[in-house]
């Protein structure tokens, strides 16, 4: 299985904008990032975790040409806002994508992209939604999801073999957590070293990493107060934080 960091940012990407850089050196290519998914090889399947508004330019760089699902972690437009660009997917494949969503997130989803789910006058729809179960198949490759607490929403965990993704993470429910145990790879989301309403802070994410042990833990979902070096520094051995275009292989 192969994990392609496609966009690591925060749901500004970083920098927030030309000359407002934040806590980041731009001179360090690693600090500019798009916003947030991943890309999931196995077994000749590519499977994509939401679709960032940068989409297009992410799949571009990644040479990805065939989507066969896509798995959606909530419904925050930083992670749902490219979804017009996996036309031209459907388009070089001749399919109809699945998605996976929630049953919470479902209605609004098909309702505000209708043409993509439905199809309208002379287009044809180019996605199907199915609701997530707590486990399923997508061709052989098992996926186990969960609910953890974002505020005032919630967010889908998904694991795969001993790789797990966690983005906009504020708490896990009850014992949720142990669900995580025994990972090669963690991928977790860090909005900046402060905690905030939605998202948790370095502190409680190194406590979970602490407790979980993941061989390897890498940190997405960073806005421009987040400078790669410095948070390097900062962690213990075997974190780190990602940046777009980073392949793991496990
Ligand atoms: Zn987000
Ligand atoms: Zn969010």
């Amino acid at each position: 299985m192969k994990i392609r960091v496609l966009g690591c940012g925060g749901s500004f990407g970083s920098p927030l904008a030309w000359g407002r850089n934040g806590n980041i050196d731009i001179n360090n290519p690693h600090n500019f990032r798009t916003r947030s998914s991943v890309l999931i090889s196995n077994n000749n399947q590519n499977i994509l975790i939401d679709t960032s508004p940068d989409l297009r330019d992410q799949l571009y760089k990644a040479k990805c040409t065939k989507i066969d699902a896509v798995l959606f972690t909530h419904e925050h437009s930083d992670h749902i806002a490219g979804l017009p660009d996996m036309r031209a997917m459907s388009l070089i494949n001749k399919s109809i994508i699945p998605a996976y969503l929630s049953a919470d997130i479902h209605d609004s989803i098909i309702n505000n992209y209708e043409y993509i789910f439905k199809g309208v006058k002379d287009y044809s729809p180019f996605m199907s939604a199915n609701i997530l179960e707590d486990n399923f198949l997508i061709d052989d490759t098992e996926i186990k999801t969960f609910k953890h607490n974002h505020g005032s929403i919630d967010v889908q965990t998904f694991r795969i073999n001993n790789f797990a993704y966690s983005t906009d993470i504020k708490n896990f429910y009850e014992n949720d957590i142990d669900k995580l145990k025994n990972l090669d790879l963690w991928i977790v989301g860090l909005l900046r070293y402060d905690s905030h309403p939605s998202h948790a802070g370095f502190d409680q994410i190194l406590d979970y990493i602490n407790y979980l042990k993941p061989k390897r833990t890498l940190f997405t979902h960073m806005t421009a107060l987040l400078d790669h070096e410095d948070l390097l520094s900062k962690c213990p051995k075997n974190v780190e934080p990602a940046y777009d275009g980073l392949e793991i292989s496990l």
